[in-house]
């Protein structure tokens, strides 16, 4: 496949008074968590595919645990896997961030089908006990026969919509509870944009955002090779490129037409379909090895999914503070400060932190804007 660099270095040694962004100190606000590798669906675009084929060993509750008492107050956890459902003791994964740390918001990133241990969750009214926010991210991608296709499992759509009914019923009775859906574009869905949402809006109404799906063959750049993560779709792949600005427009106007309840994802995809189109980010990836981490299953840490994993928890007695500020990651730190890429968990939280930046000195950030 072709690809069309970015501008070279452009995420390169921010100074204070760079309008792209100064690098903030390293404290972990927003934490993906790989909880599992097991899963029950084999998607196409699933860029973890060669974990979930052959999952290995998961944290125990109790080092979860240990996690979450030591760590920073966290913003937001973002859950996932693998399919984070099929943990019996999710329960309690989720009861100690709220519990232990006082994170804002836990976030579980879903594919919907386990509908009994969704709604068991919910039920059990953490969020609200605890007074931080639980959101479901529940992927659907495409229509029906699509969505079942790139997903491998037949009536998989028609099973996630009735699903999402009932979570969206579950919403009323639970105020600190909420679901999205979350669209990835690919190269097989992206005329289905519209119809989708339509569908979804008038069955459901749930809040729907997009992303574009991500490979580290197609949606990096300049990723140091010795420390590059080879993560790849099983068999998916871009819209062609000379379609994502009618694509990026095309959400544009659902998000009007659906009282711009998205606007945040439209403006991450903007920045995303820039880097696709080799134009240079307004800002630098500020988050990742810095305010973001990336814990897998098995109690390794990485900046990104983009890159290797640098350390393991197990050697920090699962304590997060006492990793990041080790040597080992004032190294990685190092090494990714000349990468760049389109993933949009650090587009979106570089993009927060560039806008907080913003906001605190407005002269030093106003030029890219
Ligand atoms: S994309 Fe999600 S649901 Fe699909 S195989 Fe990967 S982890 Fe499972
Ligand atoms: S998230 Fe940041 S560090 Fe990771 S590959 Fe992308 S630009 Fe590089």
């Amino acid at each position: 496949m072709a690809i069309r660099l970015p501008k070279l270095m452009q995420w390169f040694h921010p100074s204070p008074a760079d309008p792209r962004g100064t690098y903030p100190e390293p404290r972990v606000k927003d934490l993906i968590l790989f909880v599992t590798d097991r899963c029950n669906m084999r998607c196409d675009h699933c860029m973890f595919w060669q974990r979930i084929d052959n999952p290995g060993q998961e944290m125990t509750l109790e080092e979860l645990q240990t996690l979450a008492r030591t760590s920073w107050p966290l913003r937001t956890v973002a859950i996932t896997g693998g399919e984070p459902f099929l943990r019996g003791d999710l329960a309690g994964i989720v009861e100690a961030f709220f519990r232990d740390n006082q994170t804002h918001h836990v976030q579980i990133n879903t594919n919907g089908l386990l509908m009994d241990r969704m709604e068991d969750l919910v039920t059990r009214d953490l969020a609200l006990h605890y007074q931080h926010y639980l959101t479901y991210q529940v992927s659907l991608d495409g229509l029906a026969e699509t969505h079942d296709r790139v997903r491998r499992l037949p009536g998989s759509f028609t099973k996630i919509l009735r699903n999402l009914e009932r979570l969206v019923e579950l919403m009323r009775g639970h105020p600190f509870f909420r679901v999205v859906v979350l669209t990835n574009i690919n190269k097989n869905n992206y005329h289905e944009i519209e119809e989708l949402a339509r569908i979804l809006w008038d069955e459901t109404g749930v809040e729907h955002t997009y992303d574009l799906v991500r490979g580290a063959s197609f949606s990096t750049w300049n990723i140091p090779h010795a420390i590059r993560q080879e993560e790849d779709p099983r068999e998916c792949d871009l819209p062609p490129r000379e379609e994502l600005e009618s694509i990026l427009e095309r959400i544009r106007r659902v998000n009007e037409r659906e009282g711009s309840r998205f606007n945040q994802c439209v403006r991450q995809l903007e920045v995303q379909v820039g880097l696709y189109l080799g134009r240079p980010a307004p800002f630098y990836c500020l988050s990742a090895g810095r305010t973001a981490a990336v814990v897998y299953s098995d109690g390794s840490v990485a900046a990104c999914e983009f890159t290797t994993p640098f350390a393991r928890l197990a050697d920090f007695d699962f304590d997060l503070p006492r990793l990041w500020t080790s040597p080992a990651a004032q190294t990685r730190r190092k090494q990714i400060q000349c990468c760049s890429c389109a993933h949009s968990c650090f587009v979106l939280t570089s993009l927060q932190e560039w806008e907080e930046q913003q906001a605190r000195h407005p002269a030093s950030t106003q030029a890219a804007s």
